[in-house]
């Protein structure tokens, strides 16, 4: 394949591999930093991705990079909490976002991700990212042991770019991670998903607070039910990997959603909009390195954790807002190799947590999410702040010391130093908040009445 030499050789400060929620993140601030940036992704602008379901702290993250009202006129379904789901009880139960510390967002989103990537993505481009959609990048290029560039395919030609920096954000292609051999998979969660989205929902089937994400756990798995959209539901099922085995696709989508009554009701009478469940395996891996001579890797290129926390999107962007800031500083003159540390000490500390709080909710308390709450050390305020999106409370903070004692469940071979200060919330944690300004609930879950429910809805909204 012969280069397209009018292109070739064109010198930016950075190339990004993947225009997702951690490219996008990391080519709007190098851009906002005033570098100059190339964005290369291989799909079109607007398209399908699974991880709908938002943690809190991710607003706050909205408000760093200066899309908040983007993400307000995108008129997304705001996620007040979480409905939980035991059994077969029909028992519905909820934790309130309201509960989060003071000072703090008290509500997250709900992301349809073709329309939540696209605005992102966007947003990069309007800073002055330059952005080409359908670029497949084919191969890196290296300076002795430098990555210095990338060969890619785009209208036909092979182009070929370098830069300073090279941010591999391709997601779960890995581009990086795999030609290192760096990506180890991880043998404790061994799950697989199986989910469809369904249209016309009928809003009568779906007693709860509107916004919550359904959340319903049984034997061998669990479910997701997450509202997309005003009447469009993502629902989704999650399993080990032996119990996929046993039959196809479709017929184990249909027996899982059939033994939650409160989800087979959510999406009684609505549509399905995929032809056939869609499935995704394999995602449980880590890197052990988010860093090299002249890249960085962010967001699922780096690491994934089972979805069941909903910190994917959060901790990506956040990589990917760090990476941009590493860079940044290196061309104010920091030294590039104590940048690049601080930066992977700080994902490493983010994706360690998270790992934690999920071994904690498969292994310890055999996935009750109300006894996790109840029993985790430290109580409520604490398990909540966790459950948020602070994987990098203080030393001290009881729910992450205690998870952090488990040498069982550390991530990396390699020890790293904890970056202890949350990126998000510095200031605003519980610990720092007055304590006589919270008042515990009695349970970590709270009953929903479905008869006062339009009462429970008011308390819930802003
Ligand atoms: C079943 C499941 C459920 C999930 N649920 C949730 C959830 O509820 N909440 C949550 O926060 N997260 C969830 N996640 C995780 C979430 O989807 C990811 O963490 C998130 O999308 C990662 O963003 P990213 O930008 O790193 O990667 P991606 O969003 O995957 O973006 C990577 C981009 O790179 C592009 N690319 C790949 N190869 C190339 C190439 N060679 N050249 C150019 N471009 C390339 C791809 O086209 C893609 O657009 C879930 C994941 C799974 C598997």
């Amino acid at each position: 394949m012969t280069l397209n030499n009018s292109d070739s050789f064109k010198m930016f400060d950075a190339i990004v591999i993947g225009g997702g929620p951690a490219g996008a993140t990391c080519a709007y601030k190098i851009a906002a930093n005033g570098h100059s940036v190339l964005l290369l992704e291989k799909g079109k602008f607007p398209r399908f991705h699974i991880g709908e379901s938002m943690v809190p702290y991710l607003y706050k993250l909205f408000e760093m990079i200066d899309i908040s009202d983007k993400i307000k006129e995108g008129g997304f379904v705001q996620k007040n909490g979480v409905e939980f789901l035991t059994g077969t009880t029909g028992d519905l139960r909820r934790q309130n976002f309201g509960n989060v510390a003071k000072g703090q967002t008290p509500f997250s989103y709900n992301l349809n991700r073709a329309r939540f990537d696209k605005i992102l993505l966007d947003h990069a481009k309007d800073t002055g990212a330059q952005v080409l959609e359908e670029a497949d990048v084919k191969k890196l290029i290296f300076d002795g042991e430098r990555l210095a560039g990338v060969q890619y395919q785009y209208q036909g030609c092979r182009h070929e770019a370098r830069a300073n920096f090279v941010v591999d954000a391709s997601g779960r292609a890995g581009l990086i991670a795999k030609h290192f051999n760096l990506r180890k998979m991880n043998n404790k969660l061994q799950n697989v998903a199986v989910f469809q989205h369904y249209k016309d929902v009928v809003a009568e089937n779906n007693p709860g607070v509107e916004g919550d994400v359904l959340f319903s756990c049984h034997e061998d798995g669990w479910l997701w039910g997450i509202p997309i959209e005003t009447n469009v539901m993502s629902v989704g099922a999650v399993m080990p990997l032996s119990i996929l085995k046993q039959s196809n696709p479709e017929e184990i989508f249909k027996a899982h959603c059939d033994r939650s009554p409160r989800i087979k009701s959510a999406i009684k009478s609505a549509t399905p909009l995929f032809d056939k469940p869609k499935v995704e395996l394999d995602f449980c891996y880590y890197s052990e390195q988010f860093t090299g001579p002249g890249y960085f890797i962010v967001g699922d290129a780096a690491c994934f954790v089972d979805p069941v926390f909903s910190g994917g999107v959060f901790l990506s962007m956040l990589c990917g807002l760090k990476a941009a800031e590493a860079i940044h500083e290196i061309f104010e003159g920091k030294d590039d190799l104590e940048a690049c540390q601080d930066f992977e000490n700080l994902c490493k500390t983010g994706y360690d947590s998270y790992f934690r709080v999920v071994y904690s909710y498969y292994y310890e308390f055999n996935r009750d999410m109300n006894k996790m709450g109840l029993n985790l050390p430290g109580g409520f305020r604490f398990v909540l702040q966790t459950f948020a999106g602070d994987f990098w409370a203080e030393r001290d903070q009881p729910v992450l010391s205690y998870l952090r004692s488990k040498k069982e469940w550390d991530t990396f071979e390699q020890p790293f130093e904890r970056i202890y200060d949350c990126p998000i919330y510095p200031d605003t944690h519980y610990k720092a908040a007055d304590p006589a300004s919270f008042t515990p609930p009695e349970d970590f879950l709270e009953s929903i009445n479905t008869q006062t429910q339009t009462e429970t809805q008011k308390a819930a909204v802003l």
